[in-house]
């Protein structure tokens, strides 16, 4: 259930209603807007309405939420959206962000090679894994505690947040002291355990979508990390699996106004992981930017040639800046702009 406070509601009133809602056993989560405030009441429907808030000092009115989906629902935040602030970032609303790096952290002159370039062409955050998912286990996996070490040095030299995937919640306490925001990758994107752990570590996170999830899916994912109480969670197409051949996965464009309307968080997309050719990447880009995605998340390096993995659809680092101007061209015709430091 919803419960919509007047406009004029006062602080004890709506502390008043939290306390009715929580003596049933459910949970109560206010969010502040800028006219109302709005408390999803969590628990047993029957008995929520039993307790007749609808009567209450200061309730408006007190609605169902129809959806499984209670707090990352956009019916909780009415034309609000979350904007996740990351290092003086801002991701979501009217902010565009570039998420851009290498697939994966290399060697130190990759990674500080990359960092630099990425900042130079006006990146928002770098990107780069440390521990990296692999369909097989005889590729290289990362470069681990390392791989962490060069991007705190690659954050100290650009100034850029970091964001970086945890595969393993036993991998949390050292991802923490690097990672500005968490990504959790397509594969564990239904790791319950790692999403309330991510909950729990009050850190922003990247939702992948996963290869085969559906929308609701990956809607009850973010659902499960701000079930523990971390409002900070930005969701991410890059591709799912169809019957099309042609190319590596199909980017589901559609998700992104649908997502948008389903929920009130940041809808980034990934175009690199979804084609897994660079030279699709930048029309992909335009068309998510059109769509009015949040950010893009893009993997660039220095010299894909020789990188590791993922090598044909990152893009090359010196295109970067100029890739970025035109994806800025249509981000602000979608009504964005390129999210800057405060
Ligand atoms: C990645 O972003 O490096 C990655 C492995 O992506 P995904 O989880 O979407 O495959
Ligand atoms: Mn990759």
């Amino acid at each position: 259930m919803m419960i919509v406070m007047k406009p004029t509601a006062t602080d004890d009133q709506v502390r008043a209603v939290i306390e009715r809602i929580e003596s049933c056993g459910a949970r109560a989560h206010a969010s502040r807007g800028e006219e109302v405030t709005v408390i999803g009441a969590i628990g047993d429907r029957e008995h929520v309405a039993r307790l007749g808030l609808e009567g209450h000092e200061g309730v408006e009115q007190v609605v169902p939420i129809l959806k499984p989906f209670k707090l990352s629902s956009a019916q909780l935040k009415p034309g609000e959206r979350t904007v996740v602030e990351v290092d003086g970032r801002r991701i979501g609303g009217e902010h565009f962000s570039l998420i851009a790096g290498p697939c994966t952290v290399e060697s130190r002159d990759q990674t500080l090679t990359a960092a630099r370039m990425v900042a130079a062409g006006g990146a928002s955050l770098f990107r780069g894994g440390a521990y990296k998912p692999r369909s097989s286990p005889y590729s290289f996996q990362g470069l681990g505690q390392e791989g962490l070490r060069l991007l705190a040095e690659a954050k100290a030299q650009t100034g850029l947040p970091i964001v970086t995937e945890l595969m393993d919640a036993r991998d949390l306490e050292s991802v923490l002291e690097v990672a500005d925001v968490i990504q959790l990758g397509a594969r564990n994107m239904q790791n319950y355990t790692l999403l309330t752990e991510l909950g729990r570590a009050g850190r922003p996170v990247l939702i992948k979508r996963g290869l085969s999830a559906t929308i609701d899916e990956l809607v009850m994912a973010s659902e499960y990390v701000l079930k523990e109480g971390n409002p900070d969670v930005m969701l991410c197409e890059r591709g799912i699996r169809t019957f099309e051949t042609a190319y590596r996965f199909t980017l589901d464009l559609m998700a992104i106004p649908v997502l948008k309307q389903l929920t009130h968080l940041p809808v980034l997309v990934d175009p690199s992981h979804a084609a897994g050719r660079r030279d699709l990447v930048p029309s992909l880009s335009l068309a998510a930017a059109a769509a009015g995605a949040d950010g893009i998340l893009v993997e660039v390096h220095p010299d894909p040639d020789r990188a590791i993995c993922d090598g044909p659809q990152q893009l090359h680092a010196e295109d970067f800046g100029e890739y970025l101007r035109q994806v800025e061209r249509v981000a602000e015709i979608a009504g964005k702009r390129i999210a800057a430091a405060v």
